[in-house]
């Protein structure tokens, strides 16, 4: 799966791609992402990405030529295979597991970031591109959006998490995961791992993390 990302700052994505889980996936090559720095598709001399906007307010606007641009850059490679384009906007579709499941069906998945007061609304319209947001709160940019979205798509991937048996074994994620030791002993007070998670019945685990928090 390739992941396109369109953004002002492409630098913001680095740190996150060299670390873990996802800097395995990218040497692996399961994942493989491409960077599209909005400013070498800026216009003129002075290679300008925004403007200010109509009706007045504060901050600028991403203009739709640049952005058009890169996103042109990007499917331009792609050539019809099973494509998305995402553009993080937090007024946009909720995301959620259910929709990282479906993503994780696409073979290239691009995805805009916008910065300021946002992109020029005619870009959405253009490329028929999917506002997504990452939660009912407004970031100063798109690209921890996207990067969320790239990692919980990512994991539903074959081959990605460490243990492939976990894949199969871990239907249901949830925040209930324990590790040694089985009696934890904080300021006097013995904290247990529940029962349930030392009695080796998958099934019923499962139900119990569920019940609790789980999500497919
Ligand atoms: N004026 C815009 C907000 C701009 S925030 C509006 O009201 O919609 C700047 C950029 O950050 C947005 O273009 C978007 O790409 C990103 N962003 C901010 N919060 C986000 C969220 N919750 N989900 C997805 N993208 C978000």
């Amino acid at each position: 799966m390739r992941f396109h990302l369109i953004s002002l700052f492409p630098g913001a994505f680095d740190s996150y791609l060299k670390e873990s889980i996802i800097a395995r996936a990218i040497k692996a090559g399961i994942v493989k992402v491409d960077l599209y720095n909005l400013r070498d598709f800026g216009m003129g001399k002075h290679k300008k990405v925004d403007g200010r906007p109509y009706g007045g307010g504060p901050g600028m606007v991403l203009a739709p030529e640049p952005m058009l641009n890169a996103a042109e850059a990007a499917l331009k490679k792609i050539k019809g295979k099973k494509t998305k384009v995402l553009l993080m906007s937090p007024g946009g579709k909720q995301f959620d597991t259910a929709m990282a499941e479906k993503l994780s069906k696409y073979s290239d998945i691009v995805m805009i970031s916008g910065r300021y007061e946002g992109i020029d609304a005619r870009v959405k319209k253009i490329l028929k591109a999917e506002e997504v947001s990452v939660g009912p709160y407004v970031l100063t940019g798109g690209e921890l959006p996207a990067l969320a979205i790239m990692d919980a798509v990512s994991r539903k991937l074959p081959g990605v998490l460490g243990n492939e048996l976990s894949v199969e074994e871990r239907r249901v994620s949830s925040s209930e995961v324990y590790t040694r030791p089985e009696v934890f002993e904080y300021k006097k007070k013995k904290y247990r791992v529940p029962k349930i998670l030392l009695s080796g019945h998958h099934a019923k685990m499962d139900a119990w993390k569920v019940e609790k928090d789980g999500k497919a």
